[in-house]
């Protein structure tokens, strides 16, 4: 059974950010516009849970369960795209004490995800085989998606945003979460394009260890994660970030979002002001969405 996608990729495009660079600058910088693809669903989200989803319909599972925050964006994508698919879902959220849902679960809730919250501690045995399996026996024939999209079928869904990636682009920036994303692109570029992953969490450079452990010994392209630009941690927000959210919408005429395009851009910005990349550098910075959670 096909899934049919409730993206509008059609819309997706290269923006170009004149000025970005700098005005006599002869680096290009431009941006993936991967935002544009749905309204709820993150840029880059769809793309993890497709493989997901189809191998949930191909063994015949009833539910799909799958892990986050009481913020996350792979939860609300798993929702849509679940019921996109006709497959029920369940959302095991984080510790989240009360008492009214908040706006992102209210819209898993809307696609019919049924919510559970667990205390952290249960959380952390997200991962933990045996219960897994408690869990799994709770519904009837279930799969479940690692917190993030964050397996083998996650990454891999992951080309089809790297095949939108021109091969003239010397530079790939895109933010991190859990990695799989930048792990899929740096499958799926071309070896000479360089990879800049963003890390929005302070020590996001924890993150180094399980994408190598993901991409393998193999040859690989260029990659590196900064986590310098975190602003005080994952979800936080400073002035100075605000600010500068609020400068580039006034300058190119759209958002970026708070938690995790916005840290990169101003990133961006920084790393040019060093001069941190080369002459004729082409610069392609990924707008992976999230713009729901502003
Ligand atoms: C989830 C998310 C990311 C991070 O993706 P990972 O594959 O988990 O690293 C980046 N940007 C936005 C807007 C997201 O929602």
């Amino acid at each position: 059974m096909a899934i049919i996608s409730p993206l509008r990729e059609d819309l997706v495009f290269i923006q170009e950010l004149p000025g970005f660079a700098g005005n006599d600058s002869n680096i290009k910088v431009q941006l993936l516009r991967l935002d544009r693809i749905h309204p709820l669903i993150s840029g880059n989200k769809w793309y993890k849970l497709r493989y997901n989803l189809e191998a949930a319909l191909a063994l015949g599972a009833a539910t799909v369960i799958t892990f986050g925050g009481a913020y996350s964006n792979h939860l609300v994508a798993t929702a849509a795209a679940a019921s996109a698919a006709g497959l029920p879902s369940v959302g095991i959220v984080r510790g989240w004490h009360a008492a009214a849902p908040n706006p992102v679960l209210q819209q898993c809730a809307a696609y019919g995800m049924q919510l559970q919250i667990v205390s952290r501690e249960e959380y952390d045995r997200k991962e933990d085989p045996a219960y897994l399996a408690a869990l799994s026996a709770r519904y009837s024939s279930a799969y479940i998606i690692p917190e993030g999209g964050a397996n083998e079928a996650g990454r891999r869904g992951i080309a089809a945003i790297a095949a939108m990636i021109p091969s003239t682009i010397t530079h790939v920036c895109v933010s991190v979460g859990s990695g799989t994303t930048f792990a899929g692109l740096r499958h799926a570029l071309d070896p000479g394009q360089q990879l800049l992953g963003f890390a929005p969490m302070k020590g996001g450079a924890y993150l180094k260890d399980t994408i190598q452990s993901w991409l393998g010994p193999g040859p690989q392209g260029t990659w590196e994660i900064t986590d310098r630009f975190h602003f005080g941690g994952f979800g936080k927000i400073t002035a100075e970030l605000r600010a500068y959210m609020a400068d580039f919408e006034q300058a190119y005429g759209f958002p970026l979002d708070r938690v995790y395009t916005a840290k990169m851009m101003q990133g961006l910005s920084v790393l040019l002001a060093e001069a941190a990349f080369p002459a004729g550098a082409s610069i392609l910075a990924i707008h992976t969405g999230g713009l729901s959670g502003n």
